[in-house]
């Protein structure tokens, strides 16, 4: 779960599975909470309004009267979280997009930082009900979890607290980026990244590669099961739209896994060189049409990638540079010619430079970086480039632990 606010607070949230089941009261306490954010959007949605502030007052002494034992700010909090549903609504109501009226269907409740208490040490949460009534829920704690408790620099959000978990969102602010000692340069395609590192020292430039081929074979998978699925159900296509929903969602949680560990991988690589990282900017990048190739050549796994990629640099103080990829495929970092197509899976051009095509590639944009100033002094020289060795920054193997819903292994796919 990630999420960037407008002052550069960076929030990340962290799931806490409960020692224990939940205590009743709190139970009764998120089904209360589900009524009251259900009620503002029915009041909002008539007085028509979408703001936190204008649903307290349309809505709140109507509730309060009728659930006189809630505790104040969670029905603010309440509200809050209709007035998100409610602008999502009219934001899509706007476009044009068909939509029914808002319902929380999923059981949960949104306390703010100042309506609960977390002990950092003993992972124990202390949420008020009501006056005089608080319950107290001790979290299972983990390493990973701890990293986030331990640290001093982390301040608490928001608390979600579900039927079985509790998310708390962890705030920093982002720090500045260092000065990069070294940069490394990352091509993305379908089934990699590929790049070049260039270390202070001139000629310690080496290509780089990280691996991800699984996330091309699940999208694939995914694909041809969701079209079986359209046609066995052919005859019922509320069915067959919610089968195929369930079957994106999943393919979507199982990709996202991946390229988590990726971007996990190339920002500590950075992290642990002090390098820049140059990404090409996707942004309104064209790409082939044809649906069958669409759909293979999918942006979406890419931009998610960067997406990634980014906050997960920022989180650490990682610089990133974006630069325009245009004719980095068809040119040559020797002698700068632009070649007329893009060719085979080797770049050779006239003086006699050859390389793989996606390496070429990230030599380009790195040249693009440097041109254009963004490296820091940096320099490059294609001639120091050693293309006999290569640097794995990740491949599938390097996953060691399996999937969380333990329904297949990352080794399984390769
Ligand atoms: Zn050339």
């Amino acid at each position: 779960m990630l999420a960037i606010l407008k002052d550069e607070m960076l929030v990340r949230g962290v799931v806490f599975r409960l020692a224990s089941d939940l205590p009743s009261e709190a139970r009764f306490l998120i089904e209360d909470f589900r009524l009251a954010v259900n009620n503002a959007i029915r009041a909002g949605l008539q007085a028509r309004v979408t703001s936190r502030n204008a649903l307290v007052r349309i809505a709140y002494r109507d509730f309060h009267q009728e659930h006189p034992k809630m505790y104040a700010q969670h029905l603010v909090s309440a509200f809050e979280v209709a007035g998100g549903a409610l602008k999502n609504h009219r934001r899509r109501t706007r476009k044009g997009i068909a939509c029914k009226i808002p319902y929380v269907k999923r059981l949960m409740m949104k306390a703010e930082n100042q309506a609960y208490k977390l002990d950092r040490e003993s992972g124990t949460v202390d949420l008020p009900i009501r006056a005089g009534c608080h319950v107290k829920m001790k979290l299972v704690v983990g390493r990973y979890h701890r990293r986030y408790l331990n640290d001093p620099d982390l301040s608490l959000g928001s608390l979600t607290l579900l039927h079985d978990r509790v998310i708390v969102a962890f705030r920093k602010a982002a720090p500045a980026p260092y000065t990069p000692e070294s940069i490394v340069s990352l091509d993305t395609n379908e089934r990699s990244l590929d790049g070049v590192f260039v270390g202070r020292r001139p000629g310690a430039a080496v290509p780089v590669k990280a691996r991800f081929p699984d996330v091309a074979i699940i999208q694939q998978r995914h694909h041809d099961r969701r079209r079986r699925l359209q046609k066995k159900k052919a005859h019922d296509r509320r069915t067959s739209r919610n089968l195929c929903r369930s079957e994106g969602k999943r393919e979507r949680n199982r990709i996202e896994y991946r390229l988590h560990k990726v971007a996990d991988a190339v920002v500590s690589f950075a992290d642990g060189h002090r390098s820049a990282v140059v990404l090409e900017d996707l942004t309104g990048l064209r790409f082939k049409r044809g649906k069958d190739m669409n759909r293979r050549l999918s942006m979406w796994p890419r931009r998610k990638l960067h997406r990634i990629i980014e906050y997960k640099a920022r989180w650490k103080g990682v610089p990133i540079i974006k630069v325009d990829p245009r004719y980095s495929s068809r040119t040559c970092p020797a002698c700068g010619r632009i070649q007329d197509s893009r060719m085979g899976t080797e770049f050779v051009c006239e003086c006699g430079w050859h390389l793989d095509r996606h390496i070429n590639a990230s030599l380009n944009l790195l040249q693009t970086a440097i041109s254009n100033g963004m490296a820091g002094g940096l320099r490059f020289d294609p001639g120091a480039f050693q293309h006999d060795v290569m640097m794995i920054l990740y491949e599938p193997s390097m996953a060691a632990r399996s999937e969380p819903n333990g329904t297949s292994c990352i080794g399984e796919v390769t």
